[in-house]
């Protein structure tokens, strides 16, 4: 299997050659050179799997330069009940991602019983494994670098902590994440993970990274590489929790349901799309947007119209102004026509906008089963709450866009899947808005906040950031 770039000037590369890369040489974004197609044969057998055997099913018809009895020990020593323990009550840690039934033909998926309560270590978890792998066969080194206000930084770093050949410098503003998003990633006090809490706002902490990743030279000589939501293994990962979600909603491969999916950077519905594209019987993919709507925008008007400016919303992780992810779907809607998303992303990366009516592209979008809505922040209040007064089931904010979009959309017949991104731990601050009650907290979790902190706080200043890598980078 061959990836190649959604703006076909870049070589094409095998799996594992892109596994620690960002964008392609040419600016575009690696994609299978085509979808691995599941037979009705194959779903068939997939209905009894559990989550490892789901995984590597799904994975290595992705991944052929690992070989397989490496692959399914990554994936066997990931997906386990340990790693994605700070299970809800009713909830089986077996299950990995178990599905929770509001009403007959209502779910939502647990995606974040994970160590740092979010989705994202569902991928990063994985990532984590198959980096070590990686680097241990080439005895390479990597030092991780990015910049983050909430879950990724914290899903990076409790993914690579202890990881052979392996260093995370991570960069997060010095106001704007939670208390509990902040002492979750400051509490590690493991050798190779490296906190630097920023004097500044987090654009000031992403702009820090670009400045050191367009110094070529330094990121050669000291290995720097990212772990941004663009990466394919993380996109790819994500597939498999669609297909456990659907069997475990569904009696038989006859029936098709529809997933309702908080966005940000289009990484997780992307994967949806993925399934979709690999047989797996989706009817609708719900994209949901909060107040920072680029996304809503596109699949109700045709129009993508990235914003200059990011609003602040009490869903935090889904505030973007751009959909990093979304040229991947672009591709495929284009027919794979990389010269076509080359011209798309010309207009865009000069700060203009493109329309997908004109050239009838926009019309064949219904044919991706996509459709959208967005909330605003009473929107998730209201929502939030009236999940737990209907079905007693507390809800994050991002989760509850998900579900207020999702049941827009829902028909009759047709099994809904709202896909829960963080546990309302993460935010008390709108639970407490919209319940007037604190949100429970795994008991392991309750001093979080009173744990030593490693970090190095510094002035938003990209002279003293490379510094500290290259005193640390050893
Ligand atoms: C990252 C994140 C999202 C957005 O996911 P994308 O893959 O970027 O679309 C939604 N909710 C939570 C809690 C997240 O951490």
């Amino acid at each position: 299997m061959n990836y190649l770039s959604t703006r076909g000037l870049a070589p094409q590369l095998r799996f594992s050659e892109i596994l620690l890369g960002g964008l392609a040489s040419d600016g575009g974004l690696y994609v299978p050179e085509a979808y691995p197609r599941f037979s009705e044969a194959e779903l068939a057998a997939m209905r009894g799997m559990n989550y490892r055997e789901l995984a590597f099913t799904v994975l290595s018809r992705l991944i052929d330069d690992i070989p397989h009895d490496d692959l399914r020990r990554l994936i066997d020593k990931t997906y386990i009940a340990d790693v994605y323990r700070y299970t809800n009550p009713g909830e089986n840690a077996e299950d990995i991602t178990p599905l929770k039934t509001l009403e007959p033909g209502l779910h939502v998926l647990a995606l974040s019983n994970g160590p740092t309560l979010a989705f994202k270590d569902m991928a990063m978890q994985l990532l984590g494994n198959l980096f070590e792998y990686v680097l241990d066969k080439t005895h390479g080194e990597l030092n991780i670098l990015g910049a983050t206000s909430g879950d990724t930084g914290s899903a990076a770093e409790y993914a690579m902590r202890g990881k052979r050949g392996i260093r995370v410098f991570m960069l997060s503003p010095v106001h704007g994440m939670t208390r509990f998003q902040q002492a979750q990633m400051y509490a590690l006090q493991d050798a190779n993970i490296h906190n630097l809490v920023i004097r500044g706002v987090f654009d000031q902490c992403q702009d820090i990274v670009k400045a050191v990743s367009n110094d070529l030279d330094f990121k050669t000589k000291h290995h720097i590489g990212a772990v941004n939501s663009i990466n394919w293994a993380r996109v790819a990962a994500q597939s498999v929790y669609y297909f456990k979600a659907y069997f475990a909603a569904t009696h038989d491969n006859g029936q098709q349901v529809s997933f309702s999916v908080p966005s940000g950077n289009f990484g997780n519905v992307c994967a949806g799309h993925i399934a979709r594209r690999m047989g797996l019987p989706i009817d609708k993919l719900i994209v949901a947007t909060n107040e920072n709507d680029v996304l809503d925008e596109f699949f109700k008007t045709g129009v993508y119209r990235p914003r200059p400016e990011t609003k602040h919303t009490s869903s935090p992780s889904m505030d973007i102004s751009k959909a990093s992810n979304f040229e991947r779907f672009v591709f495929d809607l284009a027919g794979r026509d990389a010269a076509k998303v080359r011209s798309l992303w010309t207009a865009v990366e000069s700060g203009g906008s493109f329309d997908l009516n004109a050239d009838g592209l926009f019309g064949r979008v219904a044919d991706f089963g996509m459709v959208s809505g967005s909330s605003s922040h009473a929107n998730r209040i209201d929502t939030i709450r009236t999940v737990y007064e209907v079905y007693g089931t507390m809800i994050d904010p991002h989760t509850a866009d998900g579900l207020k979009v999702g049941l827009e959309h829902r028909q009759p017949g047709v099994p809904l899947i709202c896909m829960e991104t963080a546990q309302p731990a993460k935010f008390e601050d709108a639970i407490r808005e919209a319940l007037g009650i604190e949100p429970v907290r795994p008991a392991e979790l309750a001093n979080l906040e009173a744990q030593p902190q490693k970090k190095q706080v510094m002035d938003a200043d990209v002279h003293a950031v490379k510094q500290f890598i290259v005193d640390h980078a050893g």
